[in-house]
């Protein structure tokens, strides 16, 4: 793997620093001020694209550490590996910033079909969840494909488990039944949920993530299955439906048998992991690059989001490298939490209250880092114009579209406070939902030089905005 790797890198430097040079003639920027940094970036993309330094550094995190849940010890051992690591780049103002974090534990699990026949599903609990009774909830299956289905049928919900299936579209249009499901059944007497996992088809994956119980609900356990028990239950369930009082149908009902052990234990201190290039000029003036460091409990956390903290971590070991001090301070957060409470993002707010208003931009890098395309940016347009031009400096390696928004979970609360520009990396995503809070979600599904390519947007976004005359959006 080495070999092909060098030779595809050679060969992509080769490309970058070929277009880089040539840029300006090619596509004819009008902007002066954007000239004094055609070198400095093509130097940042030539020292990403030269080494797979930030997939071997993902690795050692995902294969020696594995995955983070808020809570768990790995997260606290990544902390500290993190914080030894950024000292040994020689960034400065390394630190942990303190927060609290909810402790939940998934324990033991399983679910099982009981009738017709006996077999086992598989399946993962979703975060957050309360458990079963030790003997687990026998019940029978109600199979829905909306809220509207279950609404209307309501009274067959009391005391059956219900199968929220309804196939992935986009992930904001099916979350919803996973997050909320668990509590729409519940109010109509539902004594478990089961939710068709939110991701497309593929291998018999199941994919974890958070739900929200509504105070006004019972709170019941909830677990994601795969598409493909999902699709078998749903074609019983339709079988049983056409067949009913027919004394051919091979069972009357379909009974699951669901255990879960989770539950939450009292909150635990965490940290966000902070380290800086402090500016030249306006070292008060701040510019956030950031991913989170927690992760699900199961796979190892690389897409989701080891690959988001290393790829905006290295816009500073690469600026440092090359020995660039921009005018204004460059600062990486590797977040705490997001997955499950976004408590990092709140106790960031608080703290850096007062500098909120000299936060220049922030940027969160939590989409997976497959070959970027750019950045989605929500800001002033005059702002929108000025990273629009910094993105031609990223023609050569394609990422140099500018999206009609962006943002993130963990910089939400400080952008929303100081109304600061924001910005995430946009990536290929067609890859990203496959493996999204499974145990697929693993570095072997990253590519070092798409992952290369991402910390050299990260990087030259950056650092042009951290050093460039102007503030971004005067
Ligand atoms: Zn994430």
């Amino acid at each position: 793997m080495i070999g092909p790797t060098r030779i595809v890198l050679a060969l992509a430097l080769f490309v970058t620093l070929a277009l880089a040079t040539t840029q300006r003639s090619v596509y004819g920027s009008n902007s002066t001020w954007l000239d004094a940094y055609r070198e400095p970036s093509s130097r940042l993309i030539g020292e990403a694209l030269s080494d797979t330094f930030a997939w071997r550094r993902l690795s050692v995190l995902t294969d020696t550490i594995g995955n983070r849940l808020s809570g768990s010890p790995q997260l606290e051992r990544a902390v500290q590996w993190a914080l030894d690591e950024m000292n040994r780049d020689g960034l400065e103002n390394v630190h942990a910033e303190p927060a609290m974090v909810p402790k939940w534990i998934r324990g033991a699990e399983s679910a099982e079909i009981v009738e017709p026949s006996h077999h086992s599903i598989v399946m993962l609990g979703l975060g957050g969840s309360v458990a079963t009774p030790p003997e687990g909830i026998e019940a029978e299956l109600m199979v829905v494909r909306s809220f509207e289905e279950l609404d209307t049928n309501a009274t067959r919900a009391n005391g059956a488990i219900v199968l929220f299936n309804v196939p992935f579209t986009t992930y904001n249009e099916t979350v919803r039944f996973r997050s909320t499901g668990a509590s729409r059944a519940a109010r109509h007497g539902a004594r478990a949920v089961l939710v068709r996992s939110i991701g497309p088809a593929g291998l018999r994956l199941p994919h974890t993530g958070a739900l929200q119980y509504a105070a006004d609900a019972p709170k019941i356990p909830a677990a994601a299955i795969t598409a493909e028990d999902a699709d078998r239950f749903q074609r019983m369930a339709d079988r049983l439906h056409a067949e009913a009082g027919s004394a051919n149908a091979p069972g009357s009902r379909i009974v699951v048998r669901l255990k879960m052990e989770a539950h939450f234990e009292p909150d635990v201190e965490s940290a966000n992991v902070v380290g800086e290039i402090r500016g030249r000029d306006l070292p008060d003036e701040v510019v956030v690059v950031s991913g989170h460091l927690d992760s699900w409990d199961v796979g190892a956390g690389a897409t989701d989001d080891g690959g988001g903290c290393i790829v905006t971590w290295e816009a500073l070991r690469l600026m440092k490298k090359l020995n660039l001090h921009p005018r204004r301070t460059v600062r990486v957060v590797l977040w705490t939490n997001e997955e499950n409470g976004g408590r990092g993002g709140l106790a960031y707010r608080d703290r850096h209250r007062a500098e909120l208003g000299r936060h220049v931009m922030m940027l969160e890098s939590d989409g997976g880092v497959f070959q970027p395309n750019g950045f989605g940016f929500t800001g002033s347009d005059r702002a929108r114009r000025t990273v629009a031009e910094i993105a031609t400096l990223l023609r050569g390696i394609g990422a140099d579209e500018i999206g009609p928004a962006g943002g993130g979970a963990d910089i939400g609360p400080s952008v929303l406070e100081a109304k600061i520009p924001s910005m995430s990396l946009d990536v290929d995503g067609s890859k990203y939902f496959l493996i999204h809070h499974t145990p697929a979600d693993t570095v072997d599904k990253i590519n070092p030089v798409d992952m290369a390519k991402c910390a050299a947007a990260v990087a030259v976004m950056a650092y042009v905005v951290a050093d460039m005359p102007q503030r971004l959006g005067e």
